[in-house]
């Protein structure tokens, strides 16, 4: 565990934390979680199956009416030819962690993109694989392209992770970039994990999964959930997708780790899916308008560049001071009373950089990049 970081968003999320406790007003860009209540359908369900006594543990991958109705999503929605029998429902992040751990052996590479999220790469490093960053920064406009994946393929390379819409840089793959991809996984045997979990919080832009490509059902572990789409951050419930084989091995760690998801949340789940799609359209109608005015303010700070984000609720801004970005996440957090997430925490190529989670209400918005542009005011 020694070659292993600390998650920079958690740790980022918990000092912000701890200094409200202490009656400190700080105002928190750091952590990527909806400031919205869980739509009143989705919670009154949860508490029905808490009064009807539905506290118990429950299937392993999980009960029959949530799997079928992510199947169904997955069919209509992501062109994705799904089965119940093939779904796990479990938290997204512990999707991905008994994806990687149960697919990645001791010196197998694992390609993905930098920036990228905080986790991908530890989890990597607990299984004894290999991480392989390829660069995704500017210079590419935030692109993870076939070509720059190519380079780096060679015969232990085992998997390759794509998260689009891109968490911290917004970035929302091309299709042309995810066909390319796919190729390179059929033509050099590869597995893929897609991480979709922002896939409804787009703008402008369209999702496409891997796993809907041709040759690929049987190499993508499609991985989605609740926490974003359904403001469910708390719930913790998510799913993945994978043929039968490949499931096997990732079942048995579900039933050596968690056992099952949370009972009463996972009825929750099936009142999200099939209930209205209206909060969530709402929800990012609102996200989009706080994207145009982040990105507007932050290129009115001097110092501060970013490119505007298709996707997610982050933005990432490069800043042009001489201050690597762990200093420069703890300048702004006690000088501006503001909590980012530090850039080098998403990578090499995330130095220079910090993200901004809008997913926070308008005012603070207003009020954070006032006082950041004031503390970068003072750095000259
Ligand atoms: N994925 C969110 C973020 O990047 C939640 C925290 C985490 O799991 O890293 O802020």
């Amino acid at each position: 565990m020694s070659s292993v970081v600390e998650s920079g968003t958690v740790r980022m999320a918990d000092r912000v934390k701890e200094l409200k406790s202490r009656g400190i007003d700080v105002i928190s860009f750091s952590i990527g979680e909806p400031d919205f209540p869980t739509p009143q359908h989705i919670v009154d369900e949860g508490i029905s199956a808490l009064r009807a006594g539905f506290t118990k543990y429950t299937p392993s991958a999980g009960i029959p009416e949530l799997r079928e109705a992510i199947a169904e999503k997955l069919r209509s929605e992501n062109g994705i030819d799904a089965k119940p029998s093939e779904i796990i429902v479990t938290p997204t992040k512990h999707a991905i962690f008994m994806a990687v751990l149960a697919l990645v052996d001791r010196g197998s590479e694992v390609i993905m993109p930098d920036p990228a999220w905080v986790s991908y790469e530890p989890m990597v490093r607990i299984s004894e694989g290999v991480p392989v960053p390829v660069r995704a920064d500017e210079e590419t406009s935030f692109r993870l392209t076939p070509e720059l994946v190519a380079e780096k393929i060679n015969d232990r390379t085992r998997l390759i992770i794509l998260n689009s819409p891109c968490n911290p840089t917004g970035a929302v793959m091309k299709k042309e970039d995810v066909a390319g991809i796919c190729e390179l996984a059929v033509d050099y045997d590869l597995l893929v994990i897609s991480d979709e979990i922002y896939e409804k919080i787009i703008y402008d832009a369209a999702n496409h999964s891997p796993a809907s490509f041709e040759g690929m059902r049987d190499r993508v572990i499609t991985v989605n959930g609740f926490s974003k789409t359904y403001s469910m951050t708390g719930w913790r419930l998510g799913y993945l997708h994978a043929d039968a084989g490949l499931l096997g091995g990732i079942q048995k760690i579900q039933t050596h780790s968690i056992t099952c998801a949370t009972s009463f949340a996972q009825k929750a789940g099936v009142a999200a899916l099939k209930g209205p799609k209206m909060p969530v359209e709402k929800m990012v109608a609102e996200f989009r308008k706080r994207r145009d005015f982040v990105v507007r303010r932050i290129r009115e700070i001097e110092g501060l560049s970013v490119v505007e984000p298709k996707g997610a609720f982050y933005a990432f801004p490069r800043y042009a001071f001489e201050m690597d970005s762990e200093k420069m996440g703890t300048y702004l957090l006690d000088e501006a009373h503001v909590g980012v997430t530090p850039g080098s925490s998403f990578g090499k190529f995330g130095e220079n950089h910090f993200r901004i989670s809008y997913a926070t209400d308008m005012q603070s918005l207003e009020k954070g990049l006032d006082a950041v542009e004031k503390a970068l005011g003072k750095l000259g």
